[in-house]
C-alpha cells in the first residue's frame, strides 16, 4: 500500500544522498505527455521549449520510418528493429511499447542525466509507456492532451496530410482504445487554443515542484529543528 511506497521513496532518497546529492528539490520533474495522435502535442512541446529554459525534451527511439522533414536525432532516433531490440535487451530504455506496427522507446541515460541537472524532462509517449513510467517513477506528472472533440481530432489528422487514410484510421482506432485510460493521468489539457494550453502546461509542471514529496529533505530538517527548539525550552 501507500506506506510501502513512502518507505521505498525514503530508501531511494538516502541512496541518492550517499552518492553526494543533497537537496531533492534541485532534482527535475519527470513529465509524461500523452494524447491522441493529432492532438497537437508536437506543436505544444515546441512552443513550451521555445518559451522556457528549464525543460528538456527526451528524444525517443523508434522503428518507424522518418516522415518528410524529420531528422534522425532530432524528432527521433530512427532505428532498425534489430538496433531497437539491442537497446531494449541492454536495459537502456526506461520503457518501450508497440504502437501501430512500430516500436517506440525512451532512452534512459538522457532522462536521468537531465533530471539530475535539475531540468524538468518531458516524455511525449503513448499510454502503455506512460503507465510503465508512473510505476517506475511514482513522482512523475502525467498529462493527457486532447483536442476539444473527436470530430476536431479527425479533422486535424486528415489536415496534417502526413499519413495515408489506412494509417489515419488505425490511429483513430487506437485513439478510441487509449481513451479508456485517460483517468490514469493526473491532469487533462484540452488543446483548444495553443497559447492558453502551453501556459496551463507550464503552470501544472511548476506546481508539481511544490509537492511535499519533492521536499522531503526540507521537511525532515524542519521536523528536526522544531524538535530541538522544543528541547531548549
Ligand atoms: P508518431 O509516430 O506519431 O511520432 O508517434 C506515435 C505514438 O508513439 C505517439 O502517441 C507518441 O507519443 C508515441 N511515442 C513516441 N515516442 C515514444 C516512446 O519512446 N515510448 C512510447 N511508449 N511511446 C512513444
Amino acid at each position: 500500500g501507500s506506506r510501502y511506497r513512502i518507505l521505498n521513496r525514503n530508501i531511494q532518497i538516502s541512496t541518492l544522498k550517499s552518492q553526494g546529492e543533497h537537496t531533492m528539490n534541485q532534482q527535475g520533474i519527470l513529465v509524461v505527455v500523452s494524447g491522441f495522435s493529432g492532438a497537437g502535442k508536437g506543436t505544444l512541446m515546441k512552443e513550451l521549449l521555445r518559451r522556457y529554459d528549464n525543460y528538456a525534451l527526451s528524444i525517443s527511439a523508434t522503428t518507424r520510418k522518418p516522415r518528410e522533414g524529420e531528422e534522425n536525432g532530432r524528432e527521433y532516433f530512427f532505428l532498425s528493429e534489430e538496433e531497437f531490440k539491442k537497446l531494449r535487451d541492454e536495459h537502456k530504455l526506461i520503457e518501450y511499447a508497440k504502437y501501430v506496427n512500430h516500436y517506440y522507446g525512451t532512452p534512459k541515460e538522457y532522462v536521468e542525466e537531465k533530471m539530475a541537472q535539475g531540468k524538468d524532462v518531458i516524455l511525449e509517449i503513448e499510454i502503455q509507456g506512460a503507465l510503465k513510467v508512473k510505476k517506475r517513477y511514482p513522482e512523475a506528472l502525467l498529462l493527457f492532451v486532447t483536442p476539444p472533440s473527436a470530430e476536431e481530432l479527425k479533422r486535424r489528422l486528415v489536415g496534417r496530410g502526413t499519413e495515408s487514410i489506412e494509417v489515419i484510421n488505425a490511429r483513430l482506432k487506437r485513439a478510441a482504445e487509449e481513451a479508456d485510460g485517460m483517468e490514469a493521468y493526473d491532469y487533462l489539457l484540452i488543446n483548444d487554443e495553443i497559447d492558453t494550453c502551453v501556459e496551463k502546461m507550464h503552470q501544472l509542471i511548476q506546481l508539481q515542484h511544490e509537492k511535499t514529496s519533492y521536499h522531503l529533505d526540507f521537511l525532515g530538517k524542519m521536523r528536526e529543528d522544531l524538535y530541538h527548539l522544543d528541547e531548549r525550552n
